[in-house]
């Protein structure tokens, strides 16, 4: 497999797209079955957030389920068999004004493309919890709709406040034995519809001004715990360093889902002319089309949804941004041939009048 393509400052490129997650790779396999030899830039997350998950149920096709580790490789064989290459890299910045479009990576090189496709997703927010960073994947999970059918009979903590933790709530009640929504205040952020549904559920109930500070576990046995932290005013762990009086519990529990926000990988085109709305997504035009502010930029995946977040839709929209590019490399090639002519007869009449003078 391809995963070293050399980045070179004088190669124009049909296609480049960024993002190495389903929504890239599904756009890969697209643009490389149309001969448009694609170039993917996998960046700091390679393969994006399915790879944190364990068993992906939900993508059709899989009735026992696939991996999403797997699911992920199995994307990116796909894609280099029809000739799409790889290589390793961080947009910083993209020049979207001019064409080629320039993309300045943070190794100081620089990839110039006619056609971008912008699949770079959107990260989770993490909390900062001690033990995070092992058993994401072991019984901790940002995702409830990938993981949650493994915790049927569990007590499972949803850490947030927000429309997607009552969400995250709402689908874990339907295996877990009890859920726990632990929120930093005493105020739900999310809209009163989501808020009053988890309210009224019986098997939800909910830890007000608490944080989760320690997850507890191993990746041999999963999450089996948590130590939480309560305070009267909310935010304890703002204030533990503080003169304040911090409560701490243990609590059991079987998993552990985060439920804190997600955030759109568009640092990169902050100053460029695509628009992003005031979350950081990318605003493509209106119907249904990956197009955005900027000719020849297409958005696909999670960095331009922040309603669905599937896998599966995340490949549809990949798949539509290939097919969009293609058609506007198509009419951009149309526009340059049918300029060719006039161009010629320019020549030809200057050299006709010089060979007069
Ligand atoms: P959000 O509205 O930003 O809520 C994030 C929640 O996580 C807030 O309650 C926040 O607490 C809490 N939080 C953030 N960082 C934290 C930390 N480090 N530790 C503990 N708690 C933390 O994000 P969201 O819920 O993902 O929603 C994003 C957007 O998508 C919203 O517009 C939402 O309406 C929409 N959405 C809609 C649906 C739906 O309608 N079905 C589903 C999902 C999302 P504070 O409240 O204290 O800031």
């Amino acid at each position: 497999m391809s995963t070293d393509t050399p980045v070179t400052d004088d190669t124009v490129r049909d296609v480049v797209i960024v993002g190495s997650g389903v929504a890239g790779l599904s756009a890969a396999v697209y643009t490389a079955r149309a001969d448009l030899e694609p170039l993917v830039l996998e960046g700091p997350e390679p393969g994006g957030q399915l790879t944190l998950t364990t068993e992906v149920e939900n993508y059709l096709g899989f009735p026992d389920g696939i991996g999403g580790m797997e699911l992920i490789q199995n994307g990116k064989e796909q894609a280099t068999r029809f000739g799409a290459e790889f290589t390793h890299g961080t947009v910083e910045t993209a020049t979207l004004d001019e064409q080629p479009f320039a993309l300045e990576l943070a190794s100081g090189e620089t990839l110039r493309t006619r056609a971008l496709i912008v699949a770079t997703g959107a990260s989770a927010r993490w909390v900062g919890a001690d033990g995070e960073d092992d058993l994401m994947g072991y019984g901790l999970s940002t995702c409830a709709t990938c993981d949650g059918a493994f915790h049927r009979g569990d007590d499972v903590l949803v850490i947030g406040g927000g429309d997607s933790a009552m969400e995250e709530a709402l689908f874990l009640a339907k295996f877990a034995d009890s859920v726990t929504v632990v929120h930093r205040r005493d105020e739900l952020r999310a809209s009163d519809i989501m808020a009053q549904r988890a309210r009224d559920h019986d098997a939800i109930e909910f830890r007000w001004n608490t944080e989760l500070l320690e997850i507890h576990g191993s990746q041999e046995n999963g999450v089996t715990g948590a130590t939480l932290v309560h305070h009267p005013d909310g935010h304890p762990t703002a204030k533990l360093d503080s003169s304040h009086e911090v409560d701490r519990e243990t609590v059991d529990v079987g998993g552990i889902f985060y439920g804190v926000g997600h955030v759109p990988n568009t640092d990169f085109l902050a100053e460029s002319p695509v628009e992003l709305d005031d979350a950081g997504y990318i605003r493509t035009e209106p119907g249904m089309t990956t197009e955005t502010a900027v000719e020849g930029v297409f958005g696909a995946g999670d960095v331009m949804d922040p309603d669905y977040r599937q896998a599966i839709t995340a490949a549809g929209t990949g798949s539509m941004a290939a097919l969009d590019a293609e058609a506007w490399l198509e009419t951009r090639d149309v526009a340059e041939t049918a300029a060719q002519p006039v161009v010629e007869v320019e020549a030809e009449a200057e050299a006709e009048v010089e060979a007069n003078d």
